[in-house]
């Protein structure tokens, strides 16, 4: 339950949302222009810094207000709930498992946006089997030497702060112990060698990383102890696979909203489309399953800020919501009839960035896999 403040916390990004982004969100769409202004309000907003606490933020949110502030977010345009997804993830691995040095450095310039952060897992030759990178880090002398490339990495070419997962040895033994996690920042080693181009998710970068013999110190492997680095970063994908359920949650809602809407305005055989029983049931069944995918979500949150594991409840509202946006957003093309393939309509914008939820932070397969596993290890559903 979210509190009075939280509440209101909530409706000031949805109304900055409707005032500050619908407006101006298709032209920025498709020109493909970073949204510079609208980044700036979001750190005055206090986006940025909305899951880190005292003494380096202000009080930040719980999990279920960052939720529905993400999901907000998305309803105005999903890639500003993608701008500040890894930051998030970072934050929260920081103040798990940094070291004081390393929360003292980052964390106040993240609170307030200054310094923007995200993660680099992907790499050229897979995403899902993560214990297979290739990407390494010696140790030499009191450095690390990083050879390796990393690829999909949203927001890289703006953040300061990249959390890099590598292999610190190779060799080892189950494989997840020779991983860590380094804290890297943009320096000779490390070029930033292509801005894809992609479906949706417009108007932020997502880059390909290449590190050449990048040099960084040893204090640089987040808390200070190498091999530690895939369960650190299995837990920030607790609340990475949470950002992206919102984001899902938040397209879908924009795509019903719009729906909704239109099946009023739009007639046909003399009466609005959505008395013709086809459109109406597609309205029940869209407002349904977005009813129940925010629940999922809320579930998911609350048992993070309990400090449960929630990997399992984390992937069910990931996997559900972004299925259920991508059906809802389908469903919004077919009520906006021919003007849903128009890209002078928002609902087109909401098909192509649906997609993006079901692969990234883990595909939705890797999700069934996850929940799967779990639902064995616990004896079932509790
Ligand atoms: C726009 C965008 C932004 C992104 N941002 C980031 C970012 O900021 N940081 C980052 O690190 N990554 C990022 N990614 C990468 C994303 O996380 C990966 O694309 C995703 O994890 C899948 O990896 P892959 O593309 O290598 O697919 P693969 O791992 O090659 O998978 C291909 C297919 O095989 C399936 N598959 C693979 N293994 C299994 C299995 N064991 N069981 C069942 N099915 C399986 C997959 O589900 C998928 O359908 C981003 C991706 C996109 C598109």
């Amino acid at each position: 339950m979210l509190s009075t403040e939280e509440r209101a916390v909530v409706s000031t990004v949805r109304e900055w949302v409707d005032r500050e982004v619908k407006p101006v969100v298709a032209d920025l769409e498709h020109a493909d222009t970073y949204p510079e202004k609208l980044i700036e309000q979001m750190k005055e907003l206090g986006i940025y810094g909305l899951a880190i606490p005292e003494p380096w933020g202000e009080a930040p949110v719980s999990m279920p207000c960052y939720a529905l502030v993400t999901a907000e977010l998305a309803r105005g345009w999903m890639s500003l709930a993608g701008a500040m997804g890894g930051h998030t993830v970072v934050a929260k691995l920081l103040q798990s498992f940094g070291t004081r040095e390393q929360q003292d450095r980052y964390l106040p310039r993240m609170a307030t946006g200054e310094l923007r952060a995200t993660m680099a897992l992907t790499e050229p030759g897979g995403g899902s089997d993560l214990q297979a990178m290739t990407t390494h880090a010696a140790r030499v002398g009191d450095e690390y030497v990083i050879n390796g490339a990393k690829t999909w990495i949203s927001n890289a070419r703006r953040s300061g702060l990249i959390a890099l997962l590598c292999k610190t040895d190779p060799e080892a033994e189950p494989k997840h112990k020779g991983v860590s996690v380094l804290l890297v920042e943009h320096g000779p080693g490390l070029t930033v060698s292509r801005d894809l181009k992609k479906l949706g998710y417009k108007g932020v970068e997502t880059c390909e990383l290449v590190f050449d013999d990048m040099h960084v110190p040893a204090s640089a492997v987040l808390g200070g102890e190498p091999g530690r680095g895939f369960a650190q970063m299995m837990k920030g994908l607790e609340t990475g696979r949470i950002q992206v359920a919102a984001r899902a949650l938040g397209v879908g809602q924009a795509a019903f909203d719009d729906a909704l809407r239109y099946s009023q305005e739009r007639e046909s055989f003399g009466k609005p489309i959505w008395q013709h029983q086809s459109i109406g049931n597609y309205l029940a069944e869209m407002a349904t399953k977005l009813t129940a995918a925010r629940q999922l979500i809320l579930f998911a949150a609350e048992k993070f800020d309990a400090g449960e594991r929630c990997d399992m409840e984390a992937g069910m509202a990931k996997l559900f919501t972004s299925e259920i946006a991508m059906e809802v957003a389908l469903n919004a093309v077919r009520i906006h009839g021919g003007y849903g393939y128009s890209t002078e309509f928002d609902v087109e914008r909401y098909f192509r960035d649906a997609p993006l939820m079901i692969v990234g932070e883990g595909t939705n397969e890797i999700q069934r896999n996850v929940i799967a596993a779990q639902l064995v290890k616990r004896g079932g559903l509790a």
